[in-house]
């Protein structure tokens, strides 16, 4: 019983969602025994969603949690029937596979459910083992719960501002050449993985207010919001700043890779047909973090590039180090908020 007390003190020791499914996963592996422990989320629109190996831990291994993921790499929900029918239906699943005794346990939030955990084991899981699994499920459930309400912006459910520091300086430390894909089994090119940091504002917003009403204007920010949930990857970090300003952290190989993501989002902005309002366009303005920068001073030469783009058409994604190339803008030009429409 005091392993298990243990375990769950570690369990929601972390605040970082990453750690929780390794812990998750490693506790069970510690407690249970079993052959292996895996925690699966699903990504992706309803229409094609993949399964993501979040954490997993094979007797006697190490644990892998995934890297850099390419949706389109990652194995299709259907491939896995069985994790795809605990998924849908929210109930634990047991099976036999050859010698293999397998349990599936749906991982959910507050919410929905959006995973599984999977244990694989030479014999069946014991109803003391099952109940064990589901409580420490239930305790996981309502700490990622916890985490949401503290972390995430109750309209959008993206991140909100407040834990926009941390993410901010743990991207800074995570430069590091890409590590393998153990989702997909294979070594991506090697290179420096950069952070960009990109402002997004949406163009003549208060008129849609001033013309449809707030309700309508807060539809256009949650439908916006998953636009961005969306386009963007799995590890981009997609943020409300409040109002109708977003703030996207992202880790790119090249400026072109993170100028090719903003500007898939700006034109999925431009041709998605927003309900009563139409047509909706967004400027993006971006920068690569640098080694010193603090989050304010990154914030502000994209903050720089936004005004740019707003000022020169609107509807565009603006970089700020091209527009200091080109002689548009000077470093010290930055304004000093971000709060700048
Ligand atoms: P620009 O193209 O220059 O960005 O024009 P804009 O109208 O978008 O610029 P501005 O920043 O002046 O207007 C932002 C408006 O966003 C003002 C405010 O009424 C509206 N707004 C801010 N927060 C919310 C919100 O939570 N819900 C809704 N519906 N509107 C909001
Ligand atoms: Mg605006
Ligand atoms: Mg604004």
């Amino acid at each position: 019983m005091s392993e298990v007390v243990e375990h769950l003190a570690v369990l929601t020791g972390f605040r970082d969602r990453d750690v929780m499914d390794a812990t998750l996963v490693s506790s069970l592996a510690d407690m249970l025994a079993p052959q292996s422990v895996a925690a699966y989320r699903v990504l992706g629109e309803h229409s094609d969603q993949r399964w993501v190996t979040r954490a997993c831990m094979n007797a006697g291994q190490t644990i892998v949690s995934a890297q850099e993921l390419r949706l389109e790499e990652l194995p299709p929900v259907a491939d896995f029937p069985h994790r795809q029918m605990c998924l849908e239906s929210g109930q634990e699943n047991f099976l036999q596979q050859d010698d293999r005794h397998i349990a599936l346990f749906p991982l959910a939030s507050e919410q929905q459910v959006v995973g599984v955990l999977e244990i694989t084991s030479a014999e069946p899981l014991g109803e003391q083992a099952r109940r064990t699994v589901a409580a420490v499920l239930r305790i996981y459930r309502n700490f990622m719960g916890l985490l949401d309400y503290s972390e995430r912006d109750t309209l959008t459910g993206l991140l909100n501002r407040k834990t926009f520091d941390t993410v901010f300086l743990k991207q800074l430390q995570q430069r590091q050449p890409l590590m393998q894909d153990e989702t997909v089994g294979r070594r991506h090119t090697v290179g420096e993985v950069r952070g960009y940091l990109g402002v997004v504002d949406i163009d003549h917003f208060k008129s849609i207010n001033d013309r449809f009403g707030h309700l309508i204007g807060d539809e256009v920010l949650l439908l916006l919001a998953r636009l961005m949930s969306s386009t963007f990857r799995y590890h981009d970090q997609v943020y409300r700043f409040g109002g109708e300003e977003f703030v996207v952290l992202m880790r790119c190989k090249s400026a072109q890779d993170a100028e090719q993501a903003f500007e898939r989002f700006r034109a999925a902005t431009q041709a998605f047909p927003f309900p009563q309002v139409g047509e909706l366009t967004v400027s993006v303005g971006y920068t690569e973090i640098r080694d010193m920068d603090s989050p304010t001073q990154a914030l502000q030469r994209a903050d720089a590039a936004v005004y740019y783009a707003k000022e020169h058409g609107r509807n565009q994604v603006c970089n700020h180090a091209q527009l200091l190339v080109l002689g548009h803008l000077k470093d010290e030009d930055s304004p000093s908020s971000v709060e700048l429409f």
